[in-house]
């Protein structure tokens, strides 16, 4: 990596205008075999050519310009810049993540709390992923864990690569996927463990997290806090909500996993609950 850079400054300083050079992507996110990249517009000119010569260089198939994320689904839209085949296979920690990079997000910010979860889960628990995307938090879970997991997606496009997973990972004997709305879940009172790995209005699930849980059950709670409020939020809104459901709720753990917006972060915390 270190001579990735010095290479294609090489090769597109004899084709860009003076000055452009400087503005060249200096960081990246390689998910598989798709890269996306952050483009300033003073290079929209010329982002088919830069594109190419990062794929050449780094040896990737398929090149991305990083824009937002966004929606009930946490949607990814971004534009094609090189090549065309979007679909990859991201190996982390032993795992095999399939996923659409055009359309699904995959933070590599979010990768110590994979790697977390792959640790807390023990053997025979049954986990429930509200919130599973395309296995992100749980198949560690499942694959290293040794954790049965019942993971609930709502997306249909996002559920094809979740159910995939669990094939490619050989964890089927262990791990049940859900198309549906976890609203729509009719398992009560069977977790030892939640995952609520969401944002923004993760606190509306709150009440349906509980009837899901057992009467004592381990809940990782993601959501995103404006700083002036933290470190009481967001446990203090879980508390009340949860005790307005009869259940008693205790912090064990409180982790950053990244800045969501200025001033505002995406923060989990691990809660105990247990019914009054
Ligand atoms: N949990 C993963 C992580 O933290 O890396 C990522 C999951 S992604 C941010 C959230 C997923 O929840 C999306 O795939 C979205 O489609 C799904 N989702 C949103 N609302 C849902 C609901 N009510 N029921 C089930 N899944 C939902």
């Amino acid at each position: 990596t270190q001579l990735i850079k010095p290479r294609i400054r090489e090769i597109l300083s004899r084709e860009l205008p003076e000055g452009l050079v400087e503005l060249l992507p200096k960081h990246w996110v390689q998910i598989g075999d798709v890269l996306i990249l952050p483009l300033r517009p003073e290079l929209e000119p010329y982002k088919g050519r830069i594109a190419e010569v990062y794929a050449q260089v780094i040896g990737v198939k398929t090149v991305l310009r990083k824009g937002r994320i966004s929606g009930e689904f946490r949607e990814t839209n971004y534009e094609v810049l090189y090549g065309g085949d979007t679909v990859t296979v991201h190996v982390e920690n032993r795992i095999k993540y399939k996923l659409d990079v055009a359309r699904i997000m995959f933070s590599p910010a979010n990768v110590k709390e994979r790697v977390r979860m792959a640790k807390v889960a023990k053997p025979g628990e049954l986990v429930v992923d509200m919130f599973a995307g395309i296995g992100h938090l749980s198949l560690p879970m499942a694959v290293h864990g040794g954790a049965r997991v019942i993971a609930i997606e709502k997306s249909p496009y996002t559920f094809q690569f979740l159910v995939e997973n669990i094939e490619l990972n050989r964890v089927q004997d262990r791990m049940t996927a859900y198309n549906m709305d976890n609203r729509d879940f009719p398992g009560e009172n069977i977790a030892d463990r939640i995952l609520m790995g969401y944002v923004v209005t993760t606190h509306e699930f709150i009440p349906k997290a509980l009837q899901i849980a057992k009467d004592e059950a381990v809940i990782h709670y993601h959501n995103t806090v404006p700083e002036r409020l933290m470190p009481a939020e967001p446990f203090e809104t879980f508390r009340r909500i949860a005790r307005e459901h009869g259940y008693e709720a205790e912090k064990l753990n409180e982790l950053i996993i990244k800045r969501y917006a200025p001033g505002v972060w995406h923060v989990v915390v691990d809660v105990r609950v247990f019914k009054n």
